[in-house]
């Protein structure tokens, strides 16, 4: 099968072309496994990180990917949870070890045999590929594959993040950075805290707008002081400014929800910046959100369908991932990208 493979850690600033085609072996789907061909995955910031080794993958060659969608094209002797046929998402959760004290209470995202699709397996920039029946999820009919994509990463990772700010409905909600996560969750917010304003901070005056086309009641810079004070606020930028900038609108007692699994070191020395009583008296919280449980996508892509949340998506050829990667890198964003497939 031909797929766009890692085969080393490298710097994107350096080297555009960090993967390579490549002609892989088809995989073979194991007694509880399934064979996807998949027809759409999501370009996700995490490749960056993984890409970059702030989030290595343990071997190489790696075929990166946990958005993925497909139709499954083979099962395994005892998988019977899918047809062949059957349209099928995978994510960011590729297995957990379903008996640690965190899986048997649900948090397999904190699972210390966790395993990431497109990291510590092969994921979903390839012709094929294979995963556990239990870690696949249908999708909603009314979802093209392309939509679908994103909504399996950004989407449910931005739910988990929107859950665990603890949001009331009539709270106002604070976004730092607006890409492909947070505007997914701009949309669930309305939907489901329809009396809470939203108010987004982002660099570029494109996301500004894009966020104001969305619903958000303002839209400013990262430094900007919003004009009334944050009960929760989910920052997903991959640098340390937005944090210390959002923290002083964040309301006594609020909580700001760090959604990104790495942080880049680039701009770290803005931490000296903290100023306790500005930034962090008032008994504010400041909590990272680990991972995704299969219950987080399951209950993402069902709300999902109900709104229904429709990603804005890019689409590239998987030949194209390197594109895709960089302009995401250098924040050329309008919505989700996603690679398109054996079309
Ligand atoms: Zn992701
Ligand atoms: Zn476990």
């Amino acid at each position: 099968m031909k797929a766009m493979v890692l085969n080393k850690i490298c710097n994107l600033e350096e080297n555009k072309n960090p993967l390579e085609i490549a002609n892989l072996p088809d995989p073979v789907p194991g007694e509880k496994e399934i064979l996807v061909r998949v027809t759409a995955c999501g370009v996700c910031h995490t490749e960056l990180d993984e890409i970059e080794g702030r989030t290595p993958p343990p071997k190489f060659p790696v075929v990166l990917g946990h958005e993925v969608v497909g139709r499954v094209e083979e099962t395994g002797s005892k998988a019977d949870k899918f047809k062949i046929g059957d349209r099928v998402g995978i994510g960011w959760i590729y297995s957990a070890c379903g008996g640690c004290k965190f899986c048997l209470k649900g948090d397999e995202n904190l699972c210390e045999n966790f395993k990431a699709t497109g990291r510590d397996a092969n994921g979903g920039y390839a012709e094929y590929t294979i995963v556990l029946e239990d870690f696949a999820y249908k999708i909603p009919d009314l979802f093209s594959d392309s939509e679908a994509a994103p909504l399996l990463c950004a989407g449910a990772i931005g739910y988990r993040s929107l859950r665990l700010t603890g949001i009331k409905d009539g709270q106002n909600l604070g976004l730092t950075g607006f890409g492909a996560s947070a505007h997914l969750v701009l949309k669930m917010a309305r939907h489901k805290y329809p009396k809470s304003n939203v108010f987004v901070f982002a660099r570029s005056e494109k996301e500004r707008d894009f966020a104001k086309e969305l619903g958000a009641v303002w839209a400013g810079g990262t430094e900007e002081e919003s004009p009334e004070k944050l009960d929760c606020m989910i920052d997903t930028t991959p640098a340390w400014k937005p944090i210390v900038e959002a923290l002083k609108n964040l309301e006594g007692g609020g909580r700001l929800v760090i959604n990104a699994i790495r942080k880049e070191d680039r701009d770290k020395e803005y931490l000296v910046k903290l100023d306790y009583p500005t930034h962090l008296w008032l008994e504010k919280e400041i909590k990272s959100v680990a991972n995704v449980t299969r219950r987080d996508i399951s209950e993402f892509l069902e709300l999902a369908g109900q709104i229904p949340i429709k990603p804005e998506v890019e689409e590239f050829t998987l030949e194209d991932a390197n594109k895709a990667l960089v302009e995401l890198k250098e924040r050329k964003i309008r919505g989700a990208k996603v690679l398109r497939i054996n079309l």
